[in-house]
């Protein structure tokens, strides 16, 4: 069976992107899902919060501009059943050469097609750069399911908006007509501020069937995980981040048919 692919994707960087992907992806790993983070992110935060070692020319960057395999590139995480296919810096350059290739918006799903037939994986999460630019509109066109990390803040929804109105551009362009958004989470929820609950109403009234019911809350040992390039479940398996990522995976391996 093909792998199922997700890309996180948003305009905005500090939303809770890559702690989604990585804490997700490690949720998943947890329920016996082999689970693949691509990292398209040439920060590599998610490379480094897998405690993977960001290397040049070891990255999905030779590959995606038709240097080698991806597949030889999955290198494991400390974590069974959780891989990833580091970032680089030079992935920042990749957004310029991939502009001058006919097929500029393709690049990465052919890259990744062996990847996701390779049968290795169940699930593949990309975490994409904080732009909407060439690497972000790759992974939307390789991807099955937009999942947005929408955070609990004034204008959440204007976000929401933009990225919702590059899904249907890619739809009507013909580039992914399988892509859909498969469902929003709603992170950094500040249980102390009428905020939080007021913008999180709002996105349920809107989408109340993308919404995810597991809502992320804002703690301070999600974000210090990372520093140790250690997943929530490693750092502090039983705070409140990590019950709601291993709520999160549940919601997702519900909504998406993923079995071990
Ligand atoms: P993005 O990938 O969208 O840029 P990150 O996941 O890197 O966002 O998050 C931005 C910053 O906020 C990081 O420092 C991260 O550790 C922190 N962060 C993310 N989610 C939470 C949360 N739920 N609670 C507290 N801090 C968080
Ligand atoms: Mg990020």
């Amino acid at each position: 069976m093909p792998a199922t692919v997700f890309t996180i994707a948003n305009q905005k960087g500090g939303v809770g992107k890559t702690t989604t992907a990585i804490n997700l992806a490690a949720a998943l790993a947890e329920r016996k899902i082999a689970t693949l983070v691509v990292d398209l992110d040439p920060q590599g935060n998610a490379t480094s919060g897998l405690g993977v070692e960001r290397e040049e020319g070891r990255s999905i960057y030779g590959p995606l501009l038709g240097e080698g395999s991806a597949l030889d590139r999955v290198v494991p995480t400390r974590v069974k059943n959780l891989f990833v296919l580091p970032a680089e810096v030079d992935l920042a350059a990749a957004e310029i050469e991939l502009a001058r290739n006919p097929d500029y918006l393709l690049q990465l799903r052919k890259t990744l097609e062996p990847v996701v037939n390779s049968e290795r994986f169940r699930a593949i999460i990309i975490d994409c750069p904080p732009a909407l630019g060439l690497l972000s509109m790759n992974s939307l066109a390789a991807a099955r399911w937009l999942l947005v990390a929408l955070q609990c803040e004034y204008l959440a929804l204007e976000g929401l908006g933009q990225i919702l109105k590059v899904v249907e551009r890619l739809h009507d362009a013909g580039v992914n007509p399988d892509l859909e958004v498969g469902g929003i989470v709603m992170t950094m929820y500040d249980i102390r501020t009428n905020l939080s609950r007021q913008v999180v109403d709002e996105v349920r009234s809107h989408l109340p069937e993308k919404i995810f019911d597991t809502v992320v809350p804002r703690t301070v040992r999600l974000s210090e995980a990372p520093s140790f390039g250690q997943t929530i479940f490693e750092y502090d398996p039983t705070s409140p981040g990590a019950s709601a990522y291993r709520q999160l995976s549940k919601e997702v391996i519900k909504r998406f048919g993923l079995s071990s």
